[in-house]
This record gives structure tokens, C-alpha cells and sequence, in this order.
């Protein structure tokens, strides 16, 4: 092939038609590459979305458990309390053994920085409130050894302490309403503890008011309270959803009320209905 106007004419041929093609081919390319970064957006989003809807479904039916091992737990199951306070546990992240022998002179103990507690298996309601005692020491925090508190020095082998012992126990009653059995145990719990080891007087003064009649009396009022507000809420709640119905089907209804309190009297004095 030779160099001359034909050829040289052919070439530029050629880079004008290569040149056109890849300025046709960018745009090209950038539309694709946007649309396809919308659509993993797109995706991202409802994949978000979903999760989010799933934890959500996840919390409620959980709670809903949570509400129904409460109510159990209160008739006495302790096959409930163990399930409340596993559920307790997964939400603050902290692992539980349960062990039927323990150390000399502890009824269960816990360890602040593994998050972990050890406790006796539960089979009444003072072993529930002795474990959540301990998920109240991990979620009350380590001590200090500062004022407030005040480490026994002749206990080697365990920290004892007044202040953990009544913040530990502040923070279970914040966990789960305790039965008169349990609250028994709180008070023989920190009467025994803190006669043993020294405290600072503010201290006792509020072991003495924690562990008093008094708090437990507080406590379930504000329980009765809160049952009388859910009860009303139910009621509202009933009275909205019959206005909804349809006007006949609550005159329907309400005829045979009628009839089934007739019957009722006609039994009652021998009479048959007709
Ligand atoms: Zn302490
Ligand atoms: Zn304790």
C-alpha cells in the first residue's frame, strides 16, 4: 500500500468514523452506568426498607412474648421467668451460666467486664430475682472503690461493696415487677449484706428506704395505675371499634340479646318461648 491522497483520504476516513463512534459510545456508557447505579440504589433501598420491617415485626413478637412470659411468670412459671430473663440478657449482651454448686458463701456472682453472670438454675421466684440481681450488677457497672463506695478490705476473694449491692438491686426492679417473694428477697439480701460490711451513711439510708415496705408499696401502685390506664385504653378502643360496625348488624345484635335474655327468663320461670 502506498501513502498517496487515496489512502491518506481512506484513513481519515476511518479515525472520523472510529472518533464518531466513541463519542456516540461515552454518553452511551455513562447513561448505562447511571441507570445502573439507580438501580442498586433502588435496591439498597428496599433491601433496607425490608429489614428494617422485619426487625420491627421481630421487636414486636418479641415483646408480645416478653408480655406473655410476664403474665405467666406472676402465675408462677418459672419456665416464664427463665425466658424473661434470657430475653433480658440477649438485649443488654450478657451471657449466663447456670451452675447448681457455687463457690463457698455466694449465692451467685457476677463479672462486670466478660459481661458475665453465674447463677443458681431457677426454680422459684427468689432464684429469679437473684439472677436478675446479677444482670443488675453487669448493667449497674463496675465499682469504683470511690465514694459512694466502699469495698470491704477484709473480703479478699469477692468485691463487697453497699453501694453495687443497692444499685445492683435498683436496676432489677427497673427490670421486672417483683412479687412480694421477690421483694423478700431484696430486703434479707441487703439487711444481711450490709450489716457485714461498712458504708458510707448516705448509703444505708438508701438501703434502708430501697428495701423498705414503702418502696414496695410505691412500686405496685404505680403498677395498678398503669394496669387502670391500660384497661381504659381497651375500653375506648372497643367502644371506636363497635362504632365502626355497620348500624344494622348492631341492631341485629342487639335484638338478639333480646331474645337470648327472654329465653333466659322464660326458663328461669318455666315458660317456653314461642
Ligand atoms: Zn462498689
Ligand atoms: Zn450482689
Amino acid at each position: 500500500m502506498t501513502w498517496n491522497e487515496e489512502t491518506k483520504k481512506a484513513w481519515a476516513t476511518d479515525f472520523s468514523e472510529w472518533h464518531r463512534q466513541q463519542i456516540a459510545w461515552v454518553p452511551h456508557d455513562a447513561a448505562r452506568r447511571a441507570q445502573e447505579h439507580a438501580e442498586a440504589v433502588r435496591v439498597a433501598a428496599r433491601l433496607a426498607r425490608e429489614r428494617q420491617e422485619a426487625e420491627t415485626r421481630q421487636q414486636a413478637a418479641e415483646a408480645l412474648e416478653l408480655a406473655a412470659a410476664r403474665r405467666a411468670a406472676e402465675l408462677g412459671s418459672v419456665d416464664a421467668m427463665r425466658r424473661i430473663c434470657e430475653s433480658i440478657e440477649r438485649t443488654h449482651r450478657i451471657t449466663n451460666e447456670t451452675r447448681s454448686v457455687m463457690p463457698l458463701g455466694v449465692a451467685a456472682f457476677a463479672e462486670w467486664r466478660q459481661r458475665h453472670i453465674v447463677t443458681p438454675p431457677i426454680t422459684s421466684e427468689t432464684a429469679f430475682a437473684i439472677r436478675l440481681h446479677e444482670v443488675g450488677h453487669i448493667l449497674a457497672g463496675e465499682c469504683t472503690n470511690r465514694e459512694p463506695h466502699r469495698r470491704n478490705p477484709e473480703v479478699m476473694d469477692w468485691s463487697h461493696c453497699v453501694e453495687c449491692e443497692r444499685a445492683a438491686w435498683a436496676q432489677a426492679l427497673k427490670l421486672v415487677p417483683f412479687s412480694r417473694a421477690m421483694f423478700e428477697r431484696l430486703k434479707a439480701s441487703l439487711t444481711t449484706y450490709h450489716r457485714r460490711t461498712p458504708a458510707a451513711v448516705g448509703v444505708v439510708a438508701a438501703v434502708r428506704r430501697l428495701s423498705s415496705d414503702t418502696t414496695y408499696a410505691e412500686m405496685v401502685n404505680k403498677r395498678l395505675a398503669q394496669q387502670v390506664r391500660c384497661d381504659q385504653i381497651e375500653e375506648i378502643r372497643q367502644i371506636a371499634e363497635d362504632a365502626q360496625r355497620p348500624r344494622v348488624l348492631r341492631r341485629w345484635e342487639r335484638q338478639w340479646q333480646e331474645i337470648q335474655h327472654a329465653a333466659k327468663e322464660a326458663a328461669h320461670d318455666g315458660r317456653s318461648i314461642v
